[in-house]
């Protein structure tokens, strides 16, 4: 099971001075097009300093607030996979054609693995209180990831010897706007005093090229500080970097011993727009995912994620007759829902949680209550699955895993149209549990192939 946690959330102004709402505190803009009109990166993220003006920084939660809410967090997850584990978990055995021998250790890994926290933002790096939370939740036995821009290793040394201190389990930072090969083995090669002059060159508002500077410079920092952590490389996959994924994935590997990428396609169907892929990067795209397919098999510098790609594979065999709907699918449409499918029931499809700010429409007075801890999803701004108060109990917690959300999805008017997000699709059964179930067969057969059931 796992939790993502946006921990960068803030009041944010509005036309009433007296009244705020819930925004993200973010130094980075990461749109797809600049305010100048002119493209930037390849995808628009919701937490984009263009995208939430009049953002109060001050407001940041207090840690104490923020601990008591992941400790319901946590006691409220294992309440639901107790009970999940029922006759949810039979029917999925069931459903998806889990031997037994399979199902045991499918079943003793949801009991047994520990829980995983994504600190993730907006940019966690802002939040003062996140080295003694990365810290709080190792000792209450989580694997803690910490995704993050990495500017702030730039600036503040100390921040970087806490985290020495304090390890998170894994690093996790972007690598998505990169010109090309030799740009990338430019900025590998450049000593850390370097890489922040180069830092200066970057267009204040591409937040995807400044996060590609700063990951070098992080990865560099920890390799030459001795920083504990794995490091991981995330990228998101657009018309424009598909052909360098293969290429950047072995410079990465070659010149950062256990270094792992997780590519994936950029996401729209939250933003509730069409997918970006045409019929030739769609073509790119399928051989991107079978070289990742072939990756993960061997143990290459992937992020470990069978069910993941076999499910875009999948996607594509079936949809591949029709550019714009394979297009639509790969980008989020349909294929994959934490809500699962359509029923009222509860779903294993939900075990990787997400908190954060609460809806637009939630209007709050200053001093009401520390901004955050609420249920929901940090990418769909129409709030399919978000709560409008804020976690106060495990017993809430496991309610919204065990059917709390498809009540939620099925009272929305614009029900979010599903996402691939690789963290949030997970493991096994929450990838197959969400998936859209045109795409089952032939999932199944790839699985078959490929995992060996
Ligand atoms: S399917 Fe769920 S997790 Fe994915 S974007 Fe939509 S609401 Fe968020």
């Amino acid at each position: 099971m796992g939790i993502q946690w946006n921990l960068a959330v803030v009041l944010q102004r509005t036309v009433d001075p007296a009244i705020f709402r819930e925004g993200a505190f973010c130094d980075h803009n990461c749109v797809a097009v600049g305010p100048d009109s002119g493209t930037r990166g390849g995808y628009t993220c919701p937490a984009s300093t263009s995208l939430n003006p009049g953002v109060i920084g001050k407001s940041l939660p207090p840690a104490e607030a923020v601990i008591i809410w992941l400790e319901h967090v946590v006691a409220g997850l294992n309440e639901a996979r107790d009970s999940l584990l029922g006759d949810v978990f039979v029917e999925y055995v069931r459903q998806f054609g889990l031997p037994a021998n399979v199902a045991e250790v499918v079943s003793s890994s949801l009991r047994a693995d520990p829980i995983e926290l994504n600190c993730f933002g907006a940019n966690p790096e802002l939040w003062p209180g996140i080295v003694s939370f990365i810290a709080t939740a190792k000792e209450m036995g989580l694997v803690v990831n910490l995704t993050t821009t990495g500017k702030r290793f730039m600036r503040d040394e100390a921040f970087g010897q806490a985290l020495i201190a304090q390890p998170p389990n894994v690093l996790a930072l972007s690598l998505d706007e990169v010109e090309d090969e030799a740009r990338l083995q430019f900025l590998l090669g450049l000593s850390l005093v370097e890489l922040k002059r180069e830092y200066q060159k970057v267009p204040r508002d591409f937040g995807q090229a400044q996060k590609a500077v700063e990951a070098i410079h992080a990865a560099r920092w920890a390799e030459a500080n001795g920083l504990a952590s794995k490091l991981l490389f995330n990228m998101v996959v657009h018309p424009g970097n598909l052909g360098s994924v293969y290429s950047f994935t072995s410079i990465l590997a070659s010149e950062l011993p256990n270094v792992r990428v997780n590519p994936y396609p950029a996401q729209t169907a939250f933003l509730r727009q069409p997918g970006c892929f045409d019929a030739h990067s769609l073509a790119l795209l399928e051989e991107l995912v079978d070289y990742f397919i072939k990756q993960t098999v061997n143990d290459g510098p992937v992020v470990r994620r069978l069910h993941y790609w076999l499910m875009l594979k999948a996607a594509c065999l079936i949809y591949g007759a029709d550019s714009s709907l394979l297009s639509d699918e790969l980008s989020g449409h349909n294929i994959w829902r934490c809500y699962g499918r359509g029923s009222k029931h509860a779903s294993l499809a939900g075990l990787y949680v997400q908190v954060g700010q609460g809806p637009s429409s939630k209007l709050v007075q200053m001093g009401d209550s520390h901004p955050g801890g609420h249920l929901g999803c940090f990418w769909d701004e129409q709030g399919t699955v978000t709560h409008s108060g804020q976690i106060i109990s495990s017993g809430q917690v496991s309610e919204y895993v065990l059917g709390g959300m498809q009540t939620l999805a099925g009272a929305s008017k614009d029900a979010c149209p599903g996402c691939a997000m690789p963290r949030l699709c997970f493991n096994g059964p929450t990838t197959e549990s969400g998936m859209d179930p045109v795409i089952k067969v032939t999932y199944l057969e790839l699985r078959r192939q490929h995992a060996g059931f």
